[in-house]
């Protein structure tokens, strides 16, 4: 698309003139317009918005000055070009023309080819100028909208000129002819001085600067000094500020900050500051010194929470963090952290002994002691504390922390306030040992220790051919603990002989109970332990009262030795097994596959059956090479004519590969997993019932 020609407008009484003005633009590609008079010509304006305006001085009506004001006033005219042509040497209407708002004059009868290059300088510095303008304009309402202003000053730091922003940002200090001292002065006071430091330099060396100061106000600016060369008067070079708000920034940051660094219910430093200060604290650190670092579980948040939902336990949280601040001595050198939950954490330089942690736990605790109310709620906590000592419980940070951390987990269970210092595996080991032991003597006493009982099946018929026995702790503190655990403890201790004689006697008592009631030819395993073995007599002594006092049958009886138990059997032990078989009791060998046992010896020893070690069984899934193996178990039993069970049978897979190679009974947790003496007994009438309907089908 061509660009339109340029519109001048020309107004002359002279009627030629005008005429030859006219066709002289014309032919140099403007549209021209042409007027009688001033009044026609500010009409035409009005309709027809000319790029330039030449104008005549003496016309009729409205002469040629009345005419450039009257245009000048309308908000189109008020920039365009405006030419008056004045008589030659005219000097007074020259200075009125000016006065009128005219560009430019010019004498009358310049030649054609002058006027046009005249009109097409006008036109060309009047565009520059409304680019100049549209730039401007962009520039400031940029500036406007990042909130950067500029402030120039003179080399003595007078102000030259102040933008619209910096206008608005500091009123007070741009509204008279003000010295950049005066913006100093605005300033916090050590921004201030940084400020007029860096003008003094800027004086001595002309060099940019930036910095970041606050006001007394509270807002913060970003200032970034440049040198503008030759701008003033003088032809000296100026400083330009520029100037920026950067409060809505500082805010947004100081609140990320406050995001990522502290917990924002309690407004404590949460665990990522809490670490931050402990790694500066210890790279910092020059002595070796001990540091106590302390973790705090508070108990009973979840009951609070579950009874007062979660605002009363948020406000719970607040109020403890309050009164645990108060009891710990929070000082300078210290830091409290709100981990989440109910877990702080604590350390303090001076806290150089396990003594004074341990004083500053059991404040704690005191002040914890004493309900905590608020609004509608009331908190009754307990606290662990998990307490580590650096060096010596960890070098870093992060280890120190977790330390302390899982330490104060350990005293959840407590049914009071307690701290705890860190143990490592080794000692934490050797600590529960004696844990265990303590606890277990009088186990028995206290009614914790019970029997588990696991089905034996047939795995062609899948039904109930015998329980195992198998022994079960629970300790109202430690919880469930596992006979692999506690056995070799028991054992250690001599406590074995008596538990080991009231699992025999409690397996058999039950078990006579079960078949008297289900009319079931059931066998009952029971595990005996190297250390009865041991003493021989006494574990005959011990079987036969159980096998009396109950009524049992010795048939319906199986005692279980792993095949290592056997391999070390004295004489007296054989001979011990030799007579307990004699009575009709069957030995099975447990675990069996992994211990050494030869086959020549194997053949001598008096067992009746083999139980295949779980281990055998899972392999199953895994290689190959097991069923193998698995095949060559099931070949010696048989070449030994030895029973076999097979243990901890698990998928259908296992069981299927188990049948079809001859294995005649299983258990596993895919049959019955250990049960309850009443989960076995309705397992038993459930059996019967089944066995009683099949038998009278195929009848
Ligand atoms: P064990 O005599 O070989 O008992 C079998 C163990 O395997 C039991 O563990 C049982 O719960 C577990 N088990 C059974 N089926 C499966 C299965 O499918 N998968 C897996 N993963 N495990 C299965 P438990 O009850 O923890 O007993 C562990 C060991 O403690 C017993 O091994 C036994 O050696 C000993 N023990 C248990 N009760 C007594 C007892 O009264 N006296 C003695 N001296 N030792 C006992
Ligand atoms: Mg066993
Ligand atoms: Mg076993």
């Amino acid at each position: 698309m061509t660009k339109p020609a340029p519109r001048v407008l020309i107004a002359d009484d002279d009627a030629v003139a005008l005429l030859v003005a006219q066709a002289a633009l014309e032919s140099a590609g403007f549209e021209v317009l042409g007027a009688e008079n001033g009044s026609v010509a500010v009409t035409l304006f009005a309709e027809h918005n000319p790029e330039c305006v030449i104008l005549d001085v003496m016309m009729p009506e409205m002469n040629g000055f009345e005419a450039c004001r009257t245009i000048r006033a309308t908000a189109a005219g008020a920039n365009a070009p405006i030419l008056i042509m004045t008589s030659r040497d005219d000097v007074e209407a020259v200075a009125r023309a000016y006065d009128s708002g005219a560009t430019d004059f010019t004498s009358k009868g310049i030649s054609s080819r002058l006027l046009i290059e005249r009109v097409r300088f006008l036109l060309r510095e009047y565009q520059s100028r409304q680019a100049l303008v549209v730039s401007r304009g962009r520039l400031r309402m940029v500036q406007k909208m990042a909130q950067i202003g500029h402030w120039e000053v003179d080399s003595a730091g007078h102000t030259l000129h102040v933008s619209s922003v910096v206008r608005s940002l500091l009123p007070e200090l741009t509204a008279a002819r003000s010295h950049l001292a005066q913006l100093a002065s605005a300033l916090r006071s050590r921004d201030g001085r940084k400020l007029l430091e860096a003008f003094r330099g800027w004086q001595a060396s002309r060099a940019p600067f930036q910095l970041e100061a606050e006001m007394r106000t509270g807002t913060s600016l970003h200032i970034h000094g440049t040198v503008t060369p030759g701008t003033d008067t003088a032809g000296n070079a100026t400083l330009t500020l520029a100037v920026q708000d950067i409060s809505t920034l500082r805010r947004a940051q100081q609140r990320a900050y406050r995001l990522a660094n502290f917990d924002a219910l309690t407004g404590l430093p949460n665990q990522a500051q809490f670490l931050d200060a402990l790694t500066s604290e210890l790279r910092i650190r020059k002595t070796s010194e001990p540091l106590g670092v302390l973790v705090f579980r508070l108990r009973g948040l979840e009951r609070l929470q579950q009874s007062l939902g979660q605002a009363a336990c948020d406000a719970a949280l607040v109020s403890t963090s309050r009164l645990i601040l108060d009891a710990i001595a929070h000082e300078a050198g210290s830091t409290f952290a709100h981990l989440g939950g109910g877990e702080f954490a604590f350390c303090r330089i001076g806290c150089n002994s396990p003594a004074l942690a341990a004083s500053v736990a059991r404040n704690v605790a005191r002040v914890l002691a004493v309900p905590v109310t608020g609004e509608g709620w009331t908190a009754n906590f307990l606290v662990s504390t998990g307490i580590v000592m650096w060096p010596s419980d960890g070098q870093d940070a992060y280890t120190l922390f977790e330390n302390a951390r899982t330490t104060a987990a350990r005293g959840m269970s407590a049914a009071e306030s307690r701290h705890e210092f860190f143990a490592s595996e080794v000692q934490q080991r050797a600590l529960r040992l004696i844990d265990l032991e303590s606890a277990l003597h009088g186990a028995m006493a206290r009614g914790e220790v019970s029997l588990a009982y696991q089905p034996r099946f047939g795995l062609a018929d899948r039904a109930v051919r015998g329980v195992e026995a198998l022994l079960r702790w629970n300790h109202p503190e430690l919880g469930s603990v596992s006979p692999s655990e506690f056995i070799p403890i028991a054992e250690e201790s001599g406590l074995i002989m008596a538990i080991g004689s009231w699992v025999l006697h409690e397996a058999c008592r039950q078990a006579a109970i079960w078949r008297s009631k289900h009319g079931l030819q059931l066998t009952i395993s029971v595990n005996v332990s190297a250390y009865q073995l041991r003493v021989p007599r006494t574990l005959v002594e011990d079987v036969l009262a159980a096998l009396r006092c109950s009524g049992l049958p010795a048939s319906a009886l199986e005692l279980e030795l792993t095949e290592s138990m056997m391999i070390n059997a004295a004489g007296e032990t054989l001979a011990a097994l030799h007579e307990l078989r004699s009575l009709g009791i069957s030995i099975a060998l447990d675990d069996f596959g992994t211990g050494y046992s030869s086959l020549g010896y194997l053949r001598r020893l008096p067992v009746d059956c083999l139980k295949i070690d779980r281990s055998f069984v899972s392999d199953l899934s895994a290689d190959e090479g097991a069923e193998r193996v698995l095949q060559a178990i099931l070949g010696i039993a048989s070449a030994l004519e030895l029973r076999t069970v097979a243990e901890g049978i698990e998928t259908p897979a296992q069981l299927e590969f188990l049948r079809r190679h001859g294995c005649l009974e299983g258990q596993g947790f895919l049959l019955a997993r250990p049960l309850s003496t009443d989960a076995l007994e309705a397992l038993l009438t459930e059996s019967v019932a089944i066995t009683a309907t099949s038998s009278s089908n195929a009848a």
